[in-house]
This record gives structure tokens, sequence and C-alpha cells, in this order.
């Protein structure tokens, strides 16, 4: 009896240390398709994540490239507007100079009446023998007036004034250096060692090469027969030959007539009478100590010009000339 009770002992014990070895051995293998299924699945997105990495690199290298050959192009271009443009500017000198050469190669005529540099009706505010102390006042009315005006400077004017005129936007001409009639007009030499010393002294202050000019006294004066007969003539087609535009004037303020400044009415007055109906007015006034009256009459000559359709402009070298009659 108690040989049998512990026979069916071992057994059960056999069979339920079986059950547990079997229980596990599932259970392992179970856990290892589990992790191997999971681990498959990884390395299935690394390599997914690893392809598209590589597809962003190869885009991103191209991208570049494509950066690289349009900032090429864009700097290729831009040399070759470059020179172009100076190409087209080197042509659009020649031809001006031509021109130039061709004007001076006939005589010089008087056109005050005929000058006619643009369309419409043009008012030349143009302003003498400056800089000079009126030159801020002078400046600040036309900066209020929002007009641009021309000067013909003279080598006796402070830099700083010279700096203020180009920097506010007005057009900066020659008018020689000294101003001195005995030492322009002694001969053709020493005009053009004055005018080359203006030159040099507006280069010098600004930084341009100014081709326009204007002799003192105008192409008209008769104080040069004093010293050279025949220097006014020979002059205009020399200033021509050079490279030069001169501009005499077809209206005045006339306030360099008297030796006392007129009155302000006077300026105004001078300048309704000498416009009168001309298209293009090229208006010659002074900036210079002594003619203090000046910068009072300004703003009235202006308005009333703009009253009568005036625009207002700056002279340039391209313009024709404007030339009073010569009487030397
Ligand atoms: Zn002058």
């Amino acid at each position: 009896m108690k040989k049998r009770r512990r026979g069916s002992t071992v057994f059960l014990g056999t069979v339920t240390v079986i059950l547990a070895i079997t229980v596990l051995f599932f259970f392992c293998k179970g856990r290892d398709i589990v992790q191997k299924s999971v681990d498959a699945a990884l390395s299935q997105d690394d390599t997914r994540l690893s392809a598209l990495q590589q597809q962003i690199d190869v885009l991103e290298k191209a991208l570049a490239k494509m950066q690289e050959d349009a900032d090429k192009k864009q700097r290729e271009s831009e040399e070759k507007e470059a020179e172009w443009t100076k190409e087209r500017e080197s042509y659009e000198k020649q031809i001006a100079d031509l021109k130039k050469q061709v004007l001076a190669s006939k005589p010089i005529k008087s056109n005050t009446k005929s000058w006619a540099p643009a369309e419409g009706k043009v008012a030349y505010l143009t302003f003498d023998d400056g800089p000079s102390v009126n030159t801020d006042k002078i400046l600040s009315i036309l900066e209020e007036k929002d007009v641009k005006a021309t000067w013909f400077v003279v080598g006796s004017g402070k830099d700083e004034e010279l700096k203020r005129i180009y920097e506010a936007g007005h057009a900066i001409g020659l008018h020689t250096y000294s101003h001195d009639y005995a030492k322009c007009y002694k001969d053709e030499d020493s005009f053009y060692r004055d005018l080359d010393q203006i030159e040099q002294h507006v280069y010098d202050v600004i930084g341009i090469h100014s081709r326009i000019m204007r002799f003192p006294g105008g192409l008209s004066n008769r104080v040069s027969m004093k010293y050279n007969q025949g220097i006014m003539s020979r002059l205009a087609v020399g200033v021509l030959q050079r490279g030069y535009t001169f501009f005499d004037w077809n209206a005045a303020n006339n306030d360099a007539l008297t030796k006392e400044p007129p009155s302000k009415q006077e300026l105004i007055d001078a300048v309704k009478t000498t416009v009168g109906t001309k298209n293009c007015v090229c208006i010659l006034m002074h900036d210079s100590k002594s003619r203090y009256t000046t910068p009072d009459a300004l703003p009235e000559i202006i308005d009333w010009l703009r009253e009568q359709g005036y625009r207002f402009d700056v002279l340039t070298a391209d313009m024709p000339y404007l030339a009073q009659t010569i009487a030397n």
C-alpha cells in the first residue's frame, strides 16, 4: 500500500517537472520570437532611415551645386553687364567728343533766342563767382523751393561751401580760378592754365571733372580787348575742342550791373523783363559777398517762374552751348 502511494507520487512529480520544463521552453521560445520580430522591425526602420538619409544627402548636394551654378551665372552676367556698360559709356563719350569737334569746326553763332536744350518751358538758374558768404542762404531757399541750380565757381570760395552745393544736388560749372580778366585774357595759355586750375580744384574738393563752363564776363565781354585782340573768338572754339560746353545766359536778374546791388524788386523785375516769352531760359545771377540782395529776391523769382509754367533743371555738358555775340 505504502509502496503504491510512493510510486504515484514519483509519477506525479515527474509529470509536473516535465510540464514545467515544457512551459518554460515555450515561454522562452515565445520571448525569442517576439524579440526577433522587434529586432527585425527595428533593423528595417534603420535601413529605411539610412536610405532616406542617403536621399537627403543626394538632394542637398544637388541643391548646393545648383546654388553654386546660379551664383556663378549671376557673377558672370554681372561682369558681362559691367563690361557692356563700360563699352557703352566709352562709345557715348566718343560720340559726344566727335559732336563737339563738329560743333567747334563751325563758326560760333549767337543763339540766345533759339537756344532750346529741352522740351517745354525750362528755367536754368545759374550763380556765378561763388561760393561766398551768401551760399548757405541761397542753398536753403533752393531746398525749400525744391529747385536745382547750376553754380559757376571760382577758386576763392570755401571748400566746405563747394561741397555743400554739390551734395545738395546742384551742378558745378567752371568760371576760371582767378576770375582776373588781366590774367585770364592775357593769352590762350594763360586762360587754359586758369581753367585747368579750377577744374583740378573742383576735382580735389568734390571728385568730379566738370565739363561745363562760363567765361568771366561772358563770351560777349569787351574787357578782353584790352589784353588780347580776338581772344574770345579763339577761346570759344578752343574750349569746345577741349570737351567743355560753355554757357552764357539769355536772361538775368541784373544783380551785377551796378556798384551797389539793386533792390529786391529791381531784381525781380529784371528777371521778368529778360525772361520775356522764351521757352528755355538760362538766368544769370551771382553768389558773391557784394550781391547781398540776390538771395532776398530769389523766392519770388522762383515762384513767378513756376506760375509762368517753367520747370527747373541744371545745365549739363551734353547740351548745346549758349552764346551771346562775340565782341572780341
Ligand atoms: Zn563772374
